[in-house]
């Protein structure tokens, strides 16, 4: 038996739980050939979305949520693995329709997985998460687009959230002068020790505006989607480059194609679930070698599996700084 939590969705309704699970429940079949004691997983804003019900992201039932996870590998039919391999784990649809990580034990397709680089413990690992992995490729695709730190600011949404947090602390390690945007204005000086030049009030984006702004940014990290990311494209300066990963201010689009036309804004989507895995191992390379791991403990909180389903709604309200760690063994 291995704790985990369950969502279940039956007559008696959506409900996500703690429960014993028998490893005879554990996933089988092709996808689920490398069992792996886990040690760690995070609590991301799809895991909220999934315990919660809010969306519907969980697509069979029953369900371990947990779309990450690092941990040892217990034993494995993959060629690629061996016990005592220890690996991580971001996305594939783990947590929505594979079990997940938010569970003493994960049964997965060996080729999901990547090693765990030796710069980093499981927690650590986790501490950085999908949402770290996701800044990587956000900058991967900064620098694919030639956008270098003289070129100006960059501006950083959603910024005191997960992805955000790591998003102010990579850029500004990798010295670009980072323009954070919350609407917690008590986390200023949180955001100003991640680095964060300047800290603006979300409140100055997140409201229509002009299909053209004054020019003010040379790149973007968007989490927020929305009017806040039509915005960031209208203020982007000629030739720069707005990364957007996030929605947690709307899935919708409102903005014109005059940036994109008259100011050859490039605009490129990044989605961290599906990509192939030469680009997993290219940002867990980036991750181990230019993120300064002591702004990860600023940026993180630690929690036991029995208390995640209880963070989950301060989560979704937004109420929840950078990272939450689940550690789980
Ligand atoms: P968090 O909940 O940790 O952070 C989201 C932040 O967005 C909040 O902290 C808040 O920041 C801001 N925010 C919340 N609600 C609103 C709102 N209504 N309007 C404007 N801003 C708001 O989530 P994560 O950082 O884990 O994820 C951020 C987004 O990125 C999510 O939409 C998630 O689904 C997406 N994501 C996408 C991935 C991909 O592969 N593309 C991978 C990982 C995440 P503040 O208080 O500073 O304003």
């Amino acid at each position: 038996m291995f704790k985990a939590i369950l969502i279940e969705k039956d007559e008696q309704g959506y409900r996500a739980a703690l429960k014993d699970v028998d490893d005879a429940q554990l996933p089988a079949g092709p996808e689920a050939n490398v069992t792996v004691k886990v040690a760690a997983s995070t609590l991301n804003y799809k895991d909220g979305l999934a315990i919660t019900g809010k969306s519907p992201v969980v697509r069979k039932f029953p369900m371990v949520p947990g779309i990450d996870l690092a941990g040892t590998v217990e034993s494995s039919s993959h060629p690629d693995w061996q016990p005592g391999d220890r690996v991580v784990l971001n996305g594939w649809g783990v947590g929505e329709t594979h079990w997940g990580g938010l569970a003493e034990k994960a049964r997965l397709n060996g080729d999901w997985l990547v090693p765990l680089p030796a710069a980093f413990t499981p927690e650590q690992a986790m501490a950085i998460g999908t949402a770290g992995y996701t800044v990587m490729l956000c900058v991967l695709a900064l620098e694919r687009h030639g956008v270098k730190p003289e070129h100006g600011e960059i501006v950083v949404t959603g910024a005191a959230g997960g992805v955000g947090s790591v998003a102010v602390a990579l850029l500004a390690k990798l010295g670009y002068t980072v323009a954070a945007v919350t609407g917690r204005a008590a986390e200023a000086d949180y955001l100003k020790s991640l680095g964060a030049a300047t800290v603006l009030e979300r409140s100055e984006f997140n409201q229509p505006g002009k299909p053209l702004a004054k020019e003010r940014w040379a790149g973007a990290v968007d989490t927020v989607g929305s009017h806040t990311l039509a915005n960031v494209c209208a203020q982007t300066k000629y030739g720069g480059v707005v990364t957007a990963c996030g929605l947690a201010g709307g899935m919708d689009l409102p903005a014109s194609v005059a940036p994109f036309i008259l100011r050859g804004v490039t605009l490129a989507g990044i989605d961290s679930v599906m990509r192939p895995k030469a680009d997993r191992l290219e940002a867990w390379r980036r991750l181990a070698i230019d993120l300064d791991l002591t702004k990860l403990g600023l940026i993180t909180r630690e929690i036991t599996l029995a208390e995640a389903i209880a963070a989950t709604q301060q989560l979704l309200d937004g109420q929840v700084r950078g990272r939450v760690v689940v550690r789980v063994s």
